[in-house]
């Protein structure tokens, strides 16, 4: 799926969840602190490999931003001062239908 892009984003802070809806009538509703532990950017995928990256989420753990990367994904700041992520659309959406979340 090349031109996946989402057609609503609401960020439910209290409860921690990033609820994302696509076009195909999907809702993903994706956990703060799962999203954090799913990061792709070079430093987790390299604490990843490693072993030391935290494989359970911390319930504590919260979005803090999430800004636009242009038309590609999101660039998402977590609680914990991380906020290297980058989460294009299509990752976004395995991960809203399931994928390894
Ligand atoms: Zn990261």
């Amino acid at each position: 799926m090349h031109h996946i892009y989402p057609s609503d984003i609401t960020d439910h802070r209290s409860s921690g969840v990033l609820e994302i809806a696509w076009p195909d009538g999907s809702v993903g509703h994706l956990s703060h602190g799962l999203l954090r532990l799913q990061c792709r950017c070079g430093g987790c995928e390299q604490r990843r490999r490693s072993g030391t990256l935290p494989t359970q989420a911390d319930p504590a753990m919260r979005l803090v931003a999430i800004e636009p990367v242009g038309d590609k994904g999101l660039n998402l700041a977590f609680s914990d001062g991380h906020d290297r992520g980058i989460y294009p659309w299509p990752y976004l959406y395995e991960l809203s239908s399931g994928g390894s979340l």
